[in-house]
């Protein structure tokens, strides 16, 4: 058997329906730089950094070097009770490079359980200080935190989320700042309205919420929306006033990802928790990293028989290969002033989408640093979405595999997430790629739509 038929025949992908792959298989071999290749050979741009997690591009020598070194150590001892070496110097970098209120960090491996973890010090914090109603979370129309049952609660994305909705614990949903589909297409007053909304909530709800979770700046699977400016440090203000507490996501837009270390710091929002994970390692293995502040560590720092441990943990917790690696990856993103050189190139991005904005079909662009996304629509004037079943930010971005490139779509918003050191020439060329296939694909589709209802 060969191994497209062996992945047809045992494997089961995530996020995946798996009729789709079975027409459409693809297996990665190796990658050198922003490119991957796969089994037959045919190379392709990574253009969303294989779901927004590479950084330095594929095979950097350094990181590899990181990882080989750290075997020649231990590749992974247990952080129950004691800790180890990389996860202990990382655990100090993590820290000097976040928001000034975040102070300690708690690993886990993924993001999801990065917000599962968040989720849970939020709740039990209140409930070691004895302000025990404060049981509820909010969370905002459209967001998402990861697939576990809790990050899940708090997400609000009907297409993943509705069909679990007898499992999952209830939040407060206030809506999303989304400036293009909001009647007054005007971003003030879009804002001032949400957060309106917020603040009745809180107004008349506070003693009974622990905390509210938020993407930070920017939602990701829910379309790439960007909030607009104001708003998160908005939140934060209504945070504090209503002492609730306040859960950043950065899971997708932390480190670098849009221009600054930590996208809150676009606002100098401080946040009470933080979850990161994604481009912690640069794209290599699988760490994550739950902040926050001393105030909350220390409602959990008592003697063991008062009960207030953060009862917590996963097996590969702290995994030493994965923390000398991310490690490393915090080095190269100083020696190389990363941060800065997304920022400085970001307006390059910018000035690409301006052209791609004048394609038909291209509802709405929008970006922060190197996390973008382009909105197609079926009309451009009224802003009509293409059907659902006509899937055209899926067959878009087939096309885009098919001429060497690869991304995946929400929906109609085809997404543009590259590795942070993407040069000039390589975005340009990727960008032009993105530009051929909006225009084969959406304006035929456009037309078979007008055939089929003529
Ligand atoms: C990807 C993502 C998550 C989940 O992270 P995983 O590592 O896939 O579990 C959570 N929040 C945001 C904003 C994300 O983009």
């Amino acid at each position: 058997m060969d191994l497209i038929e062996k992945s047809k025949k045992y494997l089961w992908l995530p996020f995946t329906q798996m009729k789709d792959y079975d027409e459409n298989p693809l297996i990665i071999e190796s990658g050198e730089g922003i490119k991957v290749k796969d089994i037959h050979g045919k190379e392709y741009y990574d253009a969303f950094s294989s779901v927004w997690l590479n950084v330095h591009g594929h095979r950097k020598k350094e990181l590899n070097d990181a990882i080989k070194k750290q075997l020649d150590q231990i590749a992974h001892s247990t952080l129950l009770g004691m800790t180890n070496v990389p996860a202990t110097e990382l655990a100090e970098k993590l820290v000097e490079i976040s928001p000034k209120s975040l102070t300690r960090v708690f690993y886990s491996d993924s993001g999801a359980e990065a917000m599962e973890i968040a989720l849970k010090m939020a709740y039990q914090y209140w409930q070691n200080i004895g302000k025990t109603k404060k049981q509820k979370f909010i969370a905002i129309k459209n967001g998402y935190h990861g697939d576990t049952i809790g990050a899940v609660s708090v997400g609000a994305i009907d297409l993943f989320h509705q069909v679990y909705g007898p499992l999952m614990f209830e939040s407060y949903k206030i809506p999303v700042p989304y400036v293009y589909r909001h009647p007054s297409e005007n971003a003030e007053i879009c804002r001032d309205e949400c957060l309106h909304e917020l603040e009745q909530l809180l107004k008349e709800k506070h003693e009974e919420i622990a905390a509210l979770s938020i993407e930070s700046m920017m939602q990701g699977a829910g379309g790439m929306i960007l909030m607009p400016e104001g708003y998160l440090s908005g939140v934060r203000e209504l945070c504090t006033k209503y002492d609730v507490l306040m859960i950043v996501d950065e899971v997708a837009t932390g480190f670098g990802r849009t221009g600054k270390m930590f996208a809150c710091e676009h606002e100098g929002v401080e946040p009470d928790l933080m979850a990161a994970g994604k481009g912690i390692t640069g794209g290599y293995l699988p760490v994550a990293v739950t902040f926050t502040t001393e105030k909350i560590y220390e409602a959990f720092y008592d003697d063991f028989q008062k009960f207030k441990t953060f009862f917590h943990g996963h097996s590969y917790t702290g995994n030493q290969l994965g923390c000398a690696v991310a490690l490393e990856n915090l080095r190269l993103f100083e020696r190389d002033d990363l941060v800065n050189q997304v920022a400085e190139k970001s307006e390059y991005v910018k000035e690409l989408l301006e052209e791609l904005k004048e394609l038909p079909h291209v509802g709405d662009i929008r970006q922060l640093g190197f996390m973008c996304g382009i909105e197609l629509v079926l009309n451009k004037e009224t802003k009509e979405p293409f059907p659902f079943e006509q899937r055209v930010g899926y067959k878009t971005s087939l096309k885009m595999r098919e001429l060497g490139l690869l991304t995946r779509p929400m929906g109609d918003v085809l997404v543009f997430m590259p590795p942070l050191v993407s040069t000039k020439e390589e975005l340009k060329e990727m960008l032009k790629i993105y530009k051929q296939a909006i225009l084969e694909v959406p304006v035929k589709e456009a037309e078979y739509f007008a055939g089929a209802n003529a």
